[in-house]
C-alpha cells in the first residue's frame, strides 16, 4: 500500500486543506505515515504570509530532498506555490510538483503520471469544494469555509494574490457540509474565511444570504453546540451579525476581529479604512449585544513609516480594549504587495523592540483574564489527553485551554470550575 506524508504550515484555513489533502488520497487508497523515509508521496502544505514562513518551506524542502526514499514524490501546494510558480523548480531542481491552494484537488494526476512535472497555480475559484471527497469521520471542531480570497487589498497581504479575489460559496453547500460535519462527529462549527464576515451568497431567486443566515441554520442542527468564525474585517461586522450574539446562545462569546495597528496613519497606509472610533462603537455594539464576548486581534509591528508615536497609539487600543488571545508580528515586506515597495521601512531591531513590548503587554492581559477565571464555571469542549496521558486538555468559550485530571468518563462537553490559572492555560475541576 502506498503511503503519504503531509505537513501543513499557516492558518486554519491551510489546517482544513491539509484535511481535505489527506482524505483524497486516502480515497485513492494510500495510508499516512508520519516518516518521510517510507513515504511515497510528500507534501508540504504551504503558508506564504510572512517572509519566514517562505523561508521555513524552502528550507524545508531541502532535509526532505535528502531524507525521501529516490522514488518518492515531492512538492508543494498552497500560497507558497501560488507565490513561487515555476520558480520553485528552478531552486529545488527535483521537485515533482507546485500546486497553488485552489488547484491541489489535481494532486492525484501526479500519481498517474509520475515522470512529468505538474504546476497549475491558477485561481480556479471554488471548484475544488466540488471535486474533493468528504472526510468520513469530522474531528469534534469541524473546519468549513465558506469563500476563498480577499477582496479588501491590505497593502501587506499576500492573500488576494495567492488565494484570488473574494468568493462566496453557495449557502446550500455550506449547509451540506455542515450537516455532514454534525453527522460524522462535529459538534463545534468554525466557519472560515478570510474576510469571514463579508460572506454574501445571492441564489437563482435573488435571494441574498449573510453569514448571520448560516450561522441561524446551523444553530438548528441538534449535534452543533457551539459556533464560531474566523476572521473578520471590522467594517463587515454589520447588525445582523452582531445581534446573533444577542440571540443564538450557541454562538461562542469570542471573536477574532483584528485592528493590526491602532494609528490612523499606519491604517490608510495599511489601506484598511475604518478609523479608531468606528472600531471601537463596534466592539460597544458587541458587548451589549453579548455582555461577557471577549475580542481577539492580530498585529502587525514595524509597518512602513510607524513612528514611535504611531505604534504607541497601538499599544493604547491594546489598552483599551483588553484583548485576548491575540497574535503579534514584525512587518515583513512581501512579493505582489504594495508596502514592498514604500519608503521608510522600519529597521528590524526598532521592530523587535516593538513587538517584544507588545507581546509582553498582551501577555499580561490574556493572564489577567486568565486569573479573572479562577472560581468560575466554564463551558468547555474536549480536544483529548496531553502527551502523558495523565491529563485532558479542553477548549473553554474564550478559546482558553483548560487542563483537568484524565478521567475515564468525561464528558467532551463539560462544565468545568477552574481552579488555577497562568498565562498559557487555565486547571479545572469537571463538575457535569
Ligand atoms: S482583509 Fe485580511 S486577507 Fe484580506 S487583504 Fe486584508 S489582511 Fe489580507
Amino acid at each position: 500500500m502506498q503511503k503519504f506524508f503531509i505537513q501543513t504550515f499557516g492558518c486554519q484555513m491551510n489546517v482544513y486543506d491539509g484535511w481535505r489533502i489527506a482524505t483524497m488520497l486516502e480515497h485513492h487508497g494510500m495510508v499516512r505515515t508520519d516518516d518521510i523515509s517510507d513515504a511515497d508521496i510528500i507534501i508540504l502544505n504551504t503558508c506564504a504570509v510572512r517572509a519566514k514562513a517562505t523561508d521555513k518551506v524552502f528550507s524545508a524542502l531541502g532535509r526532505i530532498r535528502r531524507a525521501k526514499k529516490p522514488s518518492a514524490l515531492f512538492g508543494i501546494v498552497g500560497c507558497v506555490a501560488r507565490e513561487s510558480g515555476a520558480d520553485a523548480f528552478r531552486r529545488i531542481p527535483d521537485l515533482n510538483f507546485v500546486l497553488g491552494p485552489q488547484s491541489y484537488h489535481k494532486l492525484p494526476e501526479i500519481l498517474k503520471n509520475p515522470d512529468t512535472k505538474l504546476l497549475n497555480i491558477d485561481l480556479g475559484g471554488l471548484e475544488k469544494f466540488d471535486e474533493l471527497p468528504q472526510m468520513e469521520r469530522s474531528p469534534r471542531v469541524a473546519y468549513i469555509p465558506i469563500q476563498e480570497g480577499c477582496n479588501h487589498c491590505c497593502t501587506y497581504c499576500i492573500v488576494p494574490y495567492t488565494r484570488g479575489r473574494e468568493i462566496s460559496r453557495a449557502y446550500d453547500d455550506v449547509i451540506r457540509d455542515t450537516i455532514h460535519a454534525a453527522k460524522t462527529g462535529a459538534i463545534e462549527i468554525c466557519f472560515l474565511g478570510q474576510n469571514v464576515n463579508g460572506y454574501k451568497y445571492t441564489d437563482d431567486k435573488g435571494h441574498t444570504y449573510r453569514l448571520s443566515d448560516l450561522i441561524r441554520e446551523t444553530a438548528k442542527i441538534p449535534e452543533i453546540m457551539r459556533i464560531r468564525f474566523t476572521s473578520s474585517y471590522p467594517t463587515e461586522m454589520t447588525d445582523d451579525l452582531i445581534k446573533m450574539f444577542a440571540i443564538e446562545p450557541k454562538l461562542l462569546p469570542f471573536l477574532n476581529m483584528p485592528i493590526q495597528s491602532g494609528s490612523k496613519n499606519i491604517l490608510t497606509k495599511m489601506n484598511r479604512p475604518y478609523t479608531l472610533e468606528l472600531y471601537c462603537d463596534i466592539i460597544n455594539k458587541l458587548k451589549t449585544a453579548r455582555p461577557e464576548i471577549q475580542i481577539s486581534s492580530d498585529f502587525i509591528v514595524g509597518f512602513p513609516g510607524e513612528t514611535d508615536e504611531d505604534f504607541a497609539e497601538t499599544m493604547r487600543i491594546a489598552q483599551k480594549i483588553k484583548y485576548i488571545n491575540s497574535y503579534s508580528f514584525k512587518y515583513s515586506p512581501r512579493p505582489h504587495t504594495g508596502a514592498a515597495l514604500m519608503p521608510n521601512q522600519v529597521p528590524e531591531n526598532i521592530k523587535a523592540a516593538r513587538l517584544a513590548e507588545l507581546d509582553s503587554y498582551l501577555n499580561e492581559l490574556q493572564r489577567d483574564f486568565n486569573e479573572s477565571c479562577i472560581d468560575k464555571t466554564l463551558s468547555c469542549l474536549l480536544e483529548g489527553p496531553d502527551k502523558t496521558g495523565k491529563h485532558l486538555i479542553y477548549r473553554t468559550q474564550f478559546m482558553q485551554q483548560c487542563i483537568v485530571e484524565n478521567a475515564e468518563s468525561a464528558p467532551e462537553l463539560a462544565n468545568i470550575l477552574i481552579t488555577a490559572a497562568n498565562k498559557a492555560s487555565l486547571r479545572g475541576k469537571i463538575i457535569s
